[in-house]
């Protein structure tokens, strides 16, 4: 039986960084007991090498929202690396370094879908648990192939007493904005104040992403 501390880890590509996305980690976070989340933005997303900000850009924007916000930790490892990155490589990495820990991969439902198409998948549920949030709009279910590795539990408390090889879907309050929505609502010179925390609004203007 595995009480080991649990941590989230959010990758994504944050560009930008927006409410949907703190606010449903959190309530994820918080939901589950989590002892922190560790946010990793992507360096070179293998799925959209065409990202608008920089991995700077992202990387700064991301820490400016969760800058003075104990939960989070923003881990550069992704964006430092010269190499592709693959979410498989980060949550054994992060395991080898912190091995008393058991780690929840925190994902959107849309990412869920689409996860047997990602590099090693199946590494993924014997590396730690993985935690699908839902998602406005999306709905439809994962390829049948994912019950060969996975299984499915709605008792956080499973999540504890294993160190992996769950997946817990998190129903979560509905915040239906996308990093898209917010490109385009500042390329049309609307504001994105509703969408974003000041920090990174601010962010966006000085440096004129996105127009
Ligand atoms: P884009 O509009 O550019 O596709 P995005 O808003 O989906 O971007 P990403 O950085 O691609 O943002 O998302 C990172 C993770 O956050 C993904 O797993 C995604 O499913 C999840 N996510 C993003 N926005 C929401 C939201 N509003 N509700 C729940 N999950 C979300």
């Amino acid at each position: 039986m595995s009480l080991r501390p649990m941590v989230g880890v959010f990758g994504g590509t944050f560009d930008p960084i927006h409410y949907g996305h703190l606010r449903t980690v959190r309530e994820t976070a918080v939901a589950l007991a989590l002892e922190r989340v560790i946010i990793v933005p992507c360096g070179m997303p293998y799925h959209r090498l065409n990202a608008l900000a920089s991995a700077t850009e992202r990387l700064d924007m991301t820490r400016l929202a969760v800058a003075h916000d104990p939960l989070f930790i923003v881990d550069d490892r992704e964006i430092a690396s010269s190499d592709p990155c693959y979410s498989v490589c980060t949550l054994a990495a992060l395991r080898r370094e912190q091995p008393g820990r058991t780690f929840c991969l925190i994902i959107g439902q849309d990412s869920f879908l689409s996860m047997t198409r990602w590099y090693q998948w199946p590494r993924l549920f014997e590396l730690g648990h993985v935690v699908v949030m839902s998602r406005p709009g999306v709905d439809g279910a994962p390829d049948p192939e994912l019950w060969r590795h996975a299984r499915r539990h709605s008792s956080p408390e499973t999540l504890l007493m294993q160190r992996s090889g769950i997946l817990f879907e998190q129903r979560v309050h509905p915040q239906p904005m996308s990093a898209s929505e917010v490109r385009q609502a500042v390329s049309e010179g609307r504001s994105i104040a509703h969408l974003v925390p000041p920090e990174v609004e601010s962010y966006i203007h000085e440096h004129q992403l996105y127009v």
